[in-house]
């Protein structure tokens, strides 16, 4: 099965596809993983990701697609997948069913993380990410064992550059912008599922292990 996750930065898409990949064995394929192994190439590819990432603008969608159509490729040979952050505009989704769809694929189930923009941006700014393998921590909600250092793999802790106050309210007009109408676009295919993330972490998760496992949900809207 193929899961996409929406909703704004700091709704918790990456903690709960960290969270789901642990309880139901699906394959977390984040976009920000993604293009930032991108980004530290020695190539003109890193450079041009660079620029637009370290602004906190979107990656143009050619240079997106590609990326992430290889990635998920390499995830869905190995079992289902989880997507967080990638469709981020109708383009980018339009541009992932016409792959899926040459594979006898589709997207089976795309759940929208709600969360009010206050709460989002102080999640963000409190956000901390390792270095080695990107789990996240929150320093209000979420803390490590020790203060800078991750719980699972010790490796150090640090904020994004796209998580100072400048860049986030960059990203979040951003996000406002594309959002409505790729909410719009699942709606009208029928996988369009919403779940309030403004909750405990544990239980927006047992939420969405409840969804999957009943393939989606038939009662939610469509
Ligand atoms: P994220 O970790 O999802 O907040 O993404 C971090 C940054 O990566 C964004 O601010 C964009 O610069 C870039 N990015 C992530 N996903 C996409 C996407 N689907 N399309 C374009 N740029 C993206």
């Amino acid at each position: 099965m193929i899961v996409v996750l929406l909703g704004p930065q700091g709704s918790g898409k990456g903690t709960q596809a960290d969270l789901l990949e642990q309880r139901l064995g699906l394959i977390h394929v984040a976009s920000g993983d993604v293009l930032r192994a991108a980004r530290a190439g020695d190539s003109e590819l890193g450079a041009t990701v660079r620029r637009y990432y370290d602004a906190g603008e979107l990656v143009p969608d050619e240079i997106t697609i590609q990326l992430l159509l290889q990635a998920i490729r390499e995830a869905s040979d190995r079992g289902g997948v989880l997507l967080d952050g990638f469709p981020r505009t109708v383009l980018q989704a339009r541009a992932l069913d016409a792959a899926l769809s040459a594979e006898g694929e589709r997207v089976g189930c795309v759940v929208d993380l709600t969360a009010p923009l206050d709460v989002v941006r102080e999640r963000l700014v409190g956000r901390m990410m390792c270095r080695s393998e990107g789990h996240i921590y929150n320093t209000a909600t979420n803390p490590p064992r020790v203060a800078g250092i991750c719980d699972v793999d010790g490796s150090e802790l640090y904020q994004r550059p796209d998580d100072y106050p400048e860049a986030i309210a960059k990203r979040l007009a951003i996000w406002a912008e594309e959002n409505g109408a790729l909410e719009e676009y699942y709606r009208r295919s029928g996988v369009l599922r919403t779940v309030d993330a403004n909750r405990d972490r544990r239980e927006v998760a047992d939420e969405l292990v409840a969804l999957l496992r009943d393939g989606c949900g038939a009662g939610a809207e469509g």
